[in-house]
């Protein structure tokens, strides 16, 4: 099978009560990491390209990879998406060059706005049967030139389940990323965050059925900040959203569940522990190989944790 949209993933999830992981791809370690883990874990899977790693990597040679992915996996039902598109151009560019998810993020704009900009990329983005995903309410943190609320008040800047209604029903968009409390990067909160599992159940409970997103949903796993600080690296303090939470929130109306601190601690992680071990090593597939390794067994861990592993064949 070729790329597929999320349609039939968040029928599936939404339904089963789990979540597809979302995960952020920017070079082919990345990529053959969560593959090889979606492979063998038989889950239904999401690659992101957000702007920053299309200028990185070049368009043609993530979709290459992506491509290849896509063919050697045929039980694998795989979508592509666009994440934080910041305009219609953008994101008509990416429907054009075949990706089959975009999102739309207008958030920064006034409530109004982003009702315009969503439902004129959801019209674009429909008549080619690709399905877009916009965002409401105020993230927290920064994501490469995504800047949100501070870490700590994002609790004062949840999604108002009201506005969320009226923002699916005129806009027709297929799923919507809310501020529930989560915050993107590696340092997301001072202490231990609480979701607004309230937020989440309001919102299921006004449009059943609809799925939701989670961003900025990295757990900053222990053991890779740990090598990190152990090998040279400096990351004091960091700290993301505990796992158990996020499993909740998968079992609610969360369908996808946005994954890229994760994979980039993994990698750093195991590329500091090399390099600190052997210092004379500079075969590169010596340390992108750990790495690439290391996400693997990041990504299969966390597939359990979304309740996906398995999954693959019911959402084909
Ligand atoms: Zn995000």
């Amino acid at each position: 099978m070729g790329l597929v949209n999320t349609k039939k993933m968040f029928e599936m999830a939404y339904k089963n009560g789990y979540a597809i992981g979302a995960f952020n791809v920017n070079n082919m370690e990345i990529t053959q990491g969560i593959i090889d883990a979606v492979a063998e874990e038989k889950a239904p899977l999401i690659l992101q390209i957000s702007r920053g790693a299309r200028e990185y990597a070049k368009n043609s040679y993530l979709k290459a990879i992506i491509n290849v992915v896509v063919e050697e996996n045929p039980d694998i039902p795989v979508a592509i998406n666009l994440d934080h598109g910041d305009n219609f151009q953008t994101c008509k560019e990416f429907v054009d060059d075949g990706f089959t998810s975009v999102m739309i993020d207008a958030s920064s704009k006034p409530f109004e706005e982003n009702i315009r900009i969503t439902k004129e990329v959801v019209k674009y983005a429909h008549a080619r049967d690709v399905v877009v995903e916009a965002e409401l309410g105020q993230l927290g943190g920064i994501e490469e030139d995504v800047v949100g609320v501070d870490h700590d008040d994002v609790g004062k800047h949840l999604a108002d389940p009201n506005q969320v209604e009226e923002f699916v029903n005129k806009t027709g968009v297929d799923s919507l990323a809310v501020a529930i409390g989560t915050s993107h990067g590696a340092y997301k909160f001072k202490k231990e965050p609480k979701l607004a599992f309230d937020v989440i159940r309001e919102i299921a409970d006004r449009l059943p059925g609809f799925p939701l997103v989670m961003h900025g949903s990295s757990s900053v796993l222990k053991e890779f900040v740990d090598l990190i600080n152990k090998y040279g690296g400096k990351m004091p303090n960091a700290m993301g959203v505990p796992e158990d939470a996020v499993s909740k929130a998968s079992k609610m109306a969360v369908c996808k569940v946005n994954i890229d601190t994760d994979l980039r601690l993994a990698l750093t992680a195991k590329i500091r522990q090399v390099f600190a071990e052997k210092p004379g090593e500079f075969d590169p597939r010596k340390y992108l190989g750990p790495g690439r390794d290391a996400i693997k067994a990041m990504v299969k861990h966390k597939l359990h944790v979304l309740g996906c592993a398995g999954k693959a064949t019911e959402c084909k």
